[in-house]
């Protein structure tokens, strides 16, 4: 493509709105024109990388033999009310009405109409499983779109759904999209983690959501160097190999101690003459109407989700002064085991392991110092608390580190609550009609591209991953005042279109400086640069990722093309 007659609108103008690194160079790239917040065209250099990600979507699609269709955006209102979404999505769904007045739903995702697709088409056991997806636009209702295409209101989505006669077959679905998406974000180049997300209900799905690694991203994901192991904060697991008690400690007398003004736990776990991690703290909550006390060392952060898996509760609050005096017959500031009344007990593992420890003593302006385990009692001890960066991961491979992530896909089981509320079933071996299990699986198309800006750039601009690149080879003529530069570009450009790669041809009359900080800024991973040298068959070849120049002789340049290629 000559660069003259595309439309690649490179600007330095950016509006302070965008934030993201990503957002900014898809401006200044020319690659994206907003259209309203959270609505954009995307410009032929954006649209060349998309059709890009689809193809490697479509290809590791093909090997796990899902097979392509292509749903309506516009989805009548009947069959989202069937499905109980109509109500329960609130603003976020996009609702129009027809000149009849029938209401409609922009898609967000199209779990019903894939059900009306296969109601009454797939019928029996014998044509399961069936695995269907699609690339189309989506429309969320976003309160704030933002981050350019990480989070828009109309984007691109590769939505995916199987049908199933047994959890195994799922399962089986499940894991070969879970290795797709793993190749797809391989060949993106991105650097990712699949999460496992676990809602922390009982009885919550199977799932995994893949992050994409990145300052910008919106959720933080624990994870290690040592192993592929990674988990939302939320529910990421402490494991016991956390800590160790000392076998040779001196066990100390327990006895009270006078602590009138001592505020925090820091100035307590001071005061009494340890740590802070051998200062017990304790909470008071109340959780679906009970109290408990939960124990923990003083320098950690109670993890809510993992409080309410643990004691299979689902609504929690902290104890009013006055439940904590009344109650638990304890004062505010000075709760600690020793009896304590009308509460569970519960501890987090850590203490199991605190020796000559301080905690509270119930009784206002008191502590205990020099307490150990087996002093006091404790109904169930559990993993209860925040994971911290350097804590040993859960597969024991190293220590976590903490990351910023941008959700670029997730795979999800369903289970059969779609196929029931849509009801939609297949005749088994036995002629009797069962609900389907059912699989569904997304891509961020769109938001693909900015994770890759996000992990690939520099500060002159783009540098994109082989297989997604908008060119192969961007070949710029310096001055096409001169004519054997010109003479020698259109040899190579020729050359190198006729062997089969995609050649941006910078033939534009700018000025050099103009053609080189552009180049740059797309970010085509090769650039040939046809200049002076010219005159004795040389011209420069540059690696965009290193920015190293090699004069090349001009016979060199496919096959330097072609090895970077192979
Ligand atoms: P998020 O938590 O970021 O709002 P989600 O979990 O609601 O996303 P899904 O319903 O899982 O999103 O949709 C599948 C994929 O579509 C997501 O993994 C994400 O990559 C992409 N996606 C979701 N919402 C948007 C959006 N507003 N703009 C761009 N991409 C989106
Ligand atoms: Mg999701």
């Amino acid at each position: 493509m000559r660069q003259s007659r595309t439309f690649i609108p490179t600007t330095r103008e950016v509006p302070s709105s965008a934030e993201a690194i990503s957002h900014k160079l898809l401006i200044k790239a020319g690659m994206v024109k907003q259209v309203s917040a959270g609505v954009y065209t995307y410009l032929p250099l954006a649209t060349k990388v998309i059709q890009n990600i689809e193809k490697v979507i479509r290809d590791e699609h093909a090997k796990i033999g899902a097979s392509e269709l292509l749903m309506p955006i516009l989805q009548s209102e009947d069959y989202w009310k069937q499905s109980g979404r109509w109500y329960k999505m609130g603003d976020e769904l996009i609702r129009v009405t027809d000149r009849k007045n029938a209401g409609y739903a922009l898609s967000p995702t199209a779990e019903e109409v894939i059900c009306q697709t296969v109601s009454n088409m797939v019928t029996s056991y014998k044509q399961l499983p069936v695995n269907l997806y699609q690339i189309q636009t989506k429309f969320r209702d976003e309160i704030r779109p933002r981050l350019g295409l990480l989070r828009g209101k109309e984007f691109i989505m590769k939505d995916g759904y199987s049908f199933h006669d047994s959890p195994e077959s799922l399962r089986e679905t499940y894991n070969d999209y879970y290795q797709a998406y793993s190749n797809i974000f391989d060949r993106f180049e991105l650097k990712y983690r699949a999460v496992k997300a676990d809602s922390g209900n009982i009885g919550g799905s199977y799932t995994h959501e893949f992050q994409a690694l990145a300052e910008v991203g919106e959720d933080t994901i624990v994870y290690t160097e040592e192993s592929d192991y990674a988990a939302n904060i939320e529910t990421a697991a402490v494991v016991e190999q956390n800590y160790t008690m000392p076998t040779d400690y001196e066990k100390k007398e327990r006895s009270l101690l006078e602590t009138p003004n001592q505020q925090t736990i820091d100035d307590i776990a001071a005061y009494c003459g340890v740590e802070v991690n051998r200062a017990m703290k304790a909470l008071a909550l109340k959780a679906d109407g009970e109290f408990y006390l939960v124990l923990m060392r003083g320098n950690d952060q109670l993890n809510d989700i993992k409080f309410m898996k643990a004691t299979g509760t689902s609504e929690v609050e902290m104890a009013t002064e006055q439940e904590i005096e009344e109650v638990m017959g304890s004062a505010v500031g000075y709760m600690g085991p020793f009896g304590i009344k009308n509460c569970k007990v519960i501890g987090d593992n850590a203490i199991k392991y605190m020796y000559n420890h301080s905690c509270g003593a119930n009784k206002k302006g008191f502590h205990y110092i020099n307490v150990n385990p087996g002093d006091y009692e404790v109904d169930a001890y559990y993993d209860l608390r925040m994971i911290e960066e350097g804590d040993l991961a859960e597969d024991l491979s190293g220590p976590v580190k903490f990351a910023k992530g941008i959700e670029v896909g997730q795979v999800f089981e369903l289970g059969k609550g779609y196929s029931e509320s849509m009801d939609i079933t297949y005749l088994d071996a036995n002629g009797r009609a069962n609900h389907f299990y059912m699989g569904c699986y997304g891509i961020g198309v769109s938001r693909v591209i900015s994770a890759i800006i996000e992990q690939h750039n520099d500060e002159n601009g783009i540098i994109w991953p082989k297989e997604v690149t908008p060119y192969q080879v961007h070949l710029v003529c310096v001055d096409i005042k001169k004519e054997e530069q010109v003479k020698q570009s259109e040899e190579l450009y020729k050359q190198l279109t006729e062997a089969g790669y995609e050649v941006l041809y910078d033939d534009r009359a700018e000025r050099a400086g103009v053609k080189f900080n552009d180049a740059d800024l797309i970010g085509i991973p090769l650039q040939v640069v046809v200049g002076k040298k010219v005159g004795d068959g040389i011209v420069e070849v540059k690696e965009r990722k290193t920015l190293e120049k090699v004069d090349t002789k001009v016979e060199d340049v496919l096959s330097k093309v072609e090895a970077f290629y192979k």
